[in-house]
């Protein structure tokens, strides 16, 4: 299933390439869920309102795609995760550009994914394929990552590899945007807007194999991250465990699993368009910031 949230926080499942509006029934799951819960209250109720998420979708009339604005798939996140040097091909195209990651200037990084840990992005950059990125430094430079996003089905803590597939309700595309420079890393990534998701979730029995997964980004129709989850030094499972190592994780939480090679800067005018054919497409429009 294919859930979206569009317009003005409603709720969708995308079927054939159109839209139905199942928001009566998100409605009704809100108003049974606590207002403190750690979390989304869609995507925690989701195998037990499935089914009738997907008889609602039935009898609802298509919407265009094309017609709406797309929101990003999770309404409350309780927390955005995303994996630094996830992918060797990109560790090595940054350590040879010293002057973009402030190497130059004495910022200092210990190596791999084990010692740096995964960091947060602020949820208030999250946006959807319709909000665009608005880029707040037009005269340092912004890159683009694409990126595969696990999106956590339900709580946990301390994880283990085995069991880590039980904890995910399903995948979507990020752009996780970066502000190159010397500044802490999640302070670079938190830009309002630096963190597209979209442009729907799948759920996980779509994706049995997530390491199976190829997805490309073009910026302005040229083709610029072609990428495969089977490249991920982490795998999936592997960054369930080590995320929920450190916290407990919960249902809604977005984990951005890393950056392949081919990061390029990004300018306001330009488009970037992501694709993976196990779950959408989606276009981001760069702007300046106001
Ligand atoms: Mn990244």
């Amino acid at each position: 299933m294919k859930l979206c949230r569009f317009n003005e926080d409603r709720l969708g499942v995308v079927v054939d390439g159109a839209i139905r509006d199942i928001t009566d029934v998100q409605t009704e799951i809100r108003a049974n869920a606590r207002y403190d819960m750690k979390g989304d209250a869609v995507i925690a109720s989701l195998p037990e309102w499935r089914s009738r998420m997907e008889e609602a979708a039935e009898s609802a009339e298509p919407i265009d795609v094309a017609s709406v604005d797309l929101l990003p798939p999770i309404a409350r996140p309780c927390k955005t995760m995303a994996a630094p040097v996830n992918y060797e091909a990109h560790v090595a195209e940054m350590a040879a550009q010293p002057h973009v990651t402030g190497e130059d200037k004495g910022a200092q990084r210990p190596s791999g994914i084990q010692n740096q840990g995964i960091f947060l992005k602020a949820n208030s950059a999250v946006v959807g394929p319709s909000e665009g990125v608005a880029i707040r430094f037009p005269d340092r430079r912004n890159d683009h990552e694409v990126e595969f996003v696990i999106i956590v089905g339900k709580e946990g803590s301390r994880i283990k590899r085995e069991n880590a597939m039980d904890y995910v309700a399903g995948y979507t595309l990020g752009l996780d945007m970066t502000v190159r420079g010397i500044e802490d890393r999640s302070f670079r990534k938190s830009c309002d807007g630096y963190a597209p998701v979209g442009p729907w979730m799948v759920t996980a029995d779509e994706i049995p194999d997530p390491g199976n997964v190829p997805f490309t980004v073009h910026l302005n129709g040229n083709l610029q991250q072609d990428a495969h989850t089977k490249d991920l030094i982490f795998d999936v499972p592997r960054l369930i465990e080590f995320a929920s190592e450190f916290y407990t994780i919960y249902p809604g939480d977005y984990l951005f699993t890393g950056s392949p090679p081919g990061v390029s800067e990004v300018h306001p005018g330009d488009v970037m368009r992501c694709n993976c054919e196990l779950i959408g497409e989606m276009e981001v429009v760069v702007r300046e910031a106001e």
